[in-house]
């Protein structure tokens, strides 16, 4: 029986799903009737074993019924970044093309057509509910990653690879039939899709669904007692937005038992900061292939002795780091990421090639990601590997430059790259965000500045001033359009 079946049993009249945008809740047993009733909905449809249903459609309580509907009938669910141009979207349509689209207002607006997923339980309602049918290792979800790096991937999941991640979420974040969890982070992401959904459902707690994030919405929701958000799972930088937003006020998030970060890097000061508040914050680092990997223990004093890293690896994870040769570096060393566990994905759609490309042959997958790992367990996250560059023979890590950057008390956002040198081979650029540009008046002091923190083949050679960071929609810097611009500004 499916997790959300189980409440239903246990708990039937507790509200399972609350969604606050289009003002409806859901008991677990509607809850469950409603993604039965979907089940027989995909059969009379037509729709078969291995189909794919694509959906464009914001956060909403249809978008997670119609994706646990599919796991329950052995559909995939390919839920699309509705953020994409129509042409981007076109593209993950025909690579994963679906027997159908379902999608909201947006899909509308990009005069798809679509099945509008206003229709779904209306037309789904006079259906009797159908047995489900499935095996938790079929393939039930395609991913679409981030495209941080390059075109987006289809990665494949299971029930049984997504659970792995609904308990290393439930352990981390503390999550209890209590809980309630607020999801904005959108859900075509494994963050609101996996992360948040189903630690919530699983123990039996409730989710609360809006379809955005506006930073002085969200602190009045989180000050809501009549909602009594517990947990609220973002990307750095969004939880950055809500700290500088005019209506922060600490006082007002005294239900929040959990702020769970992750998906990008999450500058230490900005944790310190929400410490200093006495807010329980959980970073982790995770990705669609993998789900959550590492992730902080709710313990302060291991938050001091381990600051800047991202946790310990999670259960029934297994990993190592490794050099360019595939050997394990010693303790204290940067390598890449290899990990083995349950929680891998089970393929990359239409690309067997690619997905046997992603492990060693000893099939431990390659994230592409560098950590440095503690005596104590606790790993760091240094960079992607791609981001790397080389300065006179040493390693420049952005992550790592952009952090100390961050300190400076003028820098409200900033972003490096490594562009060609004569002498040097790479050297940084630096794009600034100022609070105040008069305070880059002197340019040279700012880098020289900078010496006291960082090692001299560290500190950028070049600061160009900007007005935005370039950045997708998890919040993570797009270097390619940085790299781009740097063309432009030497032509
Ligand atoms: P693509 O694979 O298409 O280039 P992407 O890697 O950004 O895009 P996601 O799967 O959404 O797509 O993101 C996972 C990546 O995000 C990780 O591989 C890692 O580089 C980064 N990341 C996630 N969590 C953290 C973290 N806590 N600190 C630093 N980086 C992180
Ligand atoms: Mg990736």
């Amino acid at each position: 029986m499916d997790f959300v079946t189980l409440q239903a049993r246990l708990r039937p009249g507790s509200i399972a799903v609350n969604d606050v945008t289009h003002c409806r809740t859901w008991s677990y047993t509607e809850f469950d009737n409603t993604i039965n009733r979907l089940v027989s909905w995909c059969q009379v449809n037509g729709l078969k074993q291995g189909d794919r249903v694509a959906c464009l459609s914001k956060n909403r309580a249809e978008l997670v019924a119609l994706h646990l509907a599919c796991a329950r009938a052995g559909l995939l669910f390919v839920p699309l970044n509705w953020r994409l141009a129509k042409e981007e979207l076109e593209a993950l349509i025909s690579d994963c093309t679906p027997a159908i689209l379902i999608g909201d207002e947006t899909a509308a607006a990009m005069q798809f057509n679509y099945y509008d997923i206003n229709q779904l339980l209306s037309d789904s309602q006079s259906l009797s509910a159908a047995e489900p049918d499935y095996d938790e290792h079929t393939p039930s979800l395609i991913l679409y990653t981030s495209g941080t790096t390059g075109k987006p991937k289809g990665i494949m999941h299971s029930e049984a690879t997504l659970m792995e991640t609904t308990l290393n979420m439930t352990q981390l974040g503390h999550v209890n039939e209590h809980s309630v969890f607020l999801c904005e982070t959108p859900m075509f992401h494994v963050i609101g899709l996996v992360s948040c959904v189903r630690p919530a459902l699983y123990c039996g707690g409730s989710l609360v669904i809006s379809d955005a994030f506006e930073p002085g919405r969200t602190l009045s929701r989180l000050a809501d007692e009549s909602l009594r958000i517990s947990h609220y799972f973002c990307v750095p930088q969004m939880a950055n937005m809500l700290r500088q937003h005019d209506q922060f006020d600490v006082s007002n998030l005294k239900n929040l038992k959990a702020l769970l970060t992750g998906g990008a890097p999450h500058p230490e000061v900005q944790i310190r900061a929400w410490l200093n508040d006495g807010i329980p914050i959980v970073d982790g680092y995770g990705m669609s292939e993998a789900g959550t990997v590492f992730g902080m223990p709710f313990d302060v004093q291991l938050l001091d002795e381990n600051a800047g890293c991202v946790g310990l690896a999670t259960p029934r994870v297994r990993v190592r780091l490794t050099d360019e040769h595939g050997k394990e570096v010693a303790e204290g060393e940067a390598g890449e990421v290899e990990i083995k566990g349950g929680n891998l994905f089970v393929g990359i759609w239409q690309q067997e090639a690619m997905y046997k490309q992603c492990f060693t042959a000893e099939g431990w997958f390659k994230t592409g990601d560098m950590a440095v790992c503690n005596q104590a367990g606790f790993y760091r996250i240094v960079d992607r590997k791609k981001d790397m560059f080389i300065s006179g023979g040493e390693n420049v890590y952005p992550v790592e430059v952009e952090g100390v950057v961050l300190k400076h008390p003028a820098v409200k956002d900033c972003a490096l790259i490594g562009v060609p040198d004569e002498r040097w081979g790479e050297v940084g650029h630096l794009f600034v965000v100022p609070f105040n540009e008069r305070d880059f008046a002197d340019e040279e002091q700012f880098l020289a500045g900078l010496n006291d923190h960082l090692a001299r083949y560290k500190v950028p050679k070049y600061v160009t001033l900007t007005d935005a960071i370039p950045r997708n929609g998890a919040g993570k810097i797009l270097r390619t359009v940085l790299r781009e611009q740097v063309v432009h500004l030497l032509a």
